[in-house]
């Protein structure tokens, strides 16, 4: 009998003593790329290492060079944290190590992702026909997504794509709007369109397309069409009119695909839904759990209003597979990989642990955190860039690029929280994104004293 006391043990105890120090740690890596190559590198090993020792090591190697994201304090990219339900669930998912593609290599993952599925559904208020993925992120949600749309769109065309590839294919056009996620653009490179088949669609100053803009490229172009709408912009959080490009697409007998990364949890919000109006209509959706959901990585979901083409999009048979003959879930009908994680035990505790309240109040204490962050950062004189619909807050100072760098920089540095830059549309801005669980008002005050620190510390 092998000895799992010891490391389960040790990682245990290192894992409660990284989650308690969590709340007063500074967010941000402490070490330098030379100072944890110096910790964790080393020949290879040539004999064995007691395995307890070897988690201790790691974990103290590793200490420095951590990015504490779970942190109510980290505002960087759109990452969120993770549940206390989330985290055990993903710890048990380890140990159980199911091989999750079919039903019969793990009758309980397949009946526990079939049930998430439903929940998700229902909690986006999608057609209750609508089928779920759960993948690895956003980036293989919109790649599957988009390959229920390829093979749809062909289809329709009296096209094969799956049997006939894409060499002689009536060609594709992809409507997307200009400040679409660069994921869609990998998507569609791997999904062997390349990104010369995009039409960019006119944004406004949100970054949100342009219905408009989108009836005139509808109008002017024919053959398959897929419409690549989004529901949060990464930067300024805004969601595209859903409804109204819905309406367009669909009398262009275009397929509508959603990249709502993070977007699609605010549906699950009453106050929020009215912003996502004509959501249902669309014909595929890829989201993230491990974003606004607060699931440990990695952990995206895709889902789709057409049964019949996201499997004829996925689906695989060979010899040796047992395939299930009475209707339960084989999860590689829905997914790209083959042998896979059991994803959605973690997705389940997480809805489970919170319920549809709990996730509408995450969501909706996330947004508002976010709007006291402007606000308080405007009273003070900061240029906010975009209107807070959701999470997602823009600042820049002083009009000026060199110096909004440097106060993103001072920040990192500063260790009180942390949050990353971007440029939009032509302009240096610092990115604060609220999208962690447990984030509350003392952490926003907090924060924003310490972003109003570092601007007087670089002059102004
Ligand atoms: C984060 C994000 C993605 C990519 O998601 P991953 O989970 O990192 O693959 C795609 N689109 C949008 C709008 C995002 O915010």
């Amino acid at each position: 009998m092998p000895d799992w006391k010891g490391p389960l043990g040790e990682a245990f105890e290192r894992a409660t003593t990284y989650l308690a120090g969590l709340p007063e740690r500074p967010v941000g890596p402490r070490a330098t790329a030379a100072e944890l190559h110096h910790a964790l590198g080393g020949g290879l090993p040539q004999q064995p290492t007691d395995p307890q020792e070897v988690i201790a090591q790691l974990a103290q190697g590793v200490e420095d060079g951590l990015l504490p994201s779970g942190s109510g304090r980290f505002f960087g990219f759109v990452f969120g944290g993770a549940t206390p339900a989330a985290v055990a669930a993903d710890w048990l998912t380890t140990v159980w190590d199911q091989n999750a593609g079919l039903y019969a290599a793990s009758p309980a993952a397949a009946v526990v992702e079939e049930v998430a599925a439903s929940w998700l559904v229902e909690l986006f208020g999608l057609p209750s026909s609508t089928t779920v993925g759960f993948v690895t992120g956003a980036q293989m949600a919109n790649f599957t997504g988009l390959a229920a749309a390829r093979h749809d769109v062909l289809r329709k065309a009296g096209w094969d794509v799956e049997r006939d590839g894409l060499i002689g294919a009536p060609p594709i056009r992809v409507l997307a709007g200009a400040e679409r996620h660069d994921t869609v653009d990998r998507a569609l490179r791997f999904l062997g369109l390349g990104t010369s088949c995009i039409v960019p669609i006119e944004v406004d100053g949100q970054g949100r397309m342009r219905a408009d803009a989108l009836a005139d490229a509808l109008s002017t172009t024919a053959g398959p069409t897929i419409v690549c709408a989004q529901v949060g912009n990464v930067n300024t959080g805004a969601i595209d009119p859903i409804a109204e490009i819905c309406e367009l697409a669909h009398a262009a007998g275009a397929w509508v695909h959603v990249d709502a990364a993070f977007g699609l949890w605010a549906a699950v919000s009453p106050a929020l839904r009215q912003h996502l109006t004509g959501i249902d209509q669309a014909d595929s959706w890829a989201t993230d759990a491990h974003k606004w959901l607060n699931v440990p990585y990695d952990s995206g979901l895709v889902l789709c209003a057409h049964p019949e083409a996201h499997h004829a999009a996925m689906a695989v048979r060979a010899s040796y597979l047992i395939h299930d003959e009475q209707g339960e879930r084989d999860a590689i009908e829905f997914n790209p990989e083959f042998s896979r994680r059991a994803r959605g035990f973690a997705v389940y505790a997480a809805i489970r642990a919170l319920g549809r309240e709990g996730i509408a109040e995450v969501v909706e204490r996330c947004c508002a955190m976010a709007h006291r962050f402007a606000d308080t950062l405007a009273a003070n004189g900061v240029a906010v860039l975009n209107d807070v619909v959701l999470n997602q807050v823009l600042v820049r100072f002083g009009d000026d690029d060199e110096l909004t760098r440097a106060v993103v920089r001072a920040v990192q540095q500063e260790g009180t929280c942390w949050m990353s830059g971007t440029t939009w549309q032509g302009k240096a801005a610092m990115r604060i994104s609220v999208s962690n669980w447990m984030t509350d008002e003392e952490d926003i005050d907090r924060s924003a004293a310490a972003v109003l620190r570092c601007l007087a510390g670089e002059g102004l």
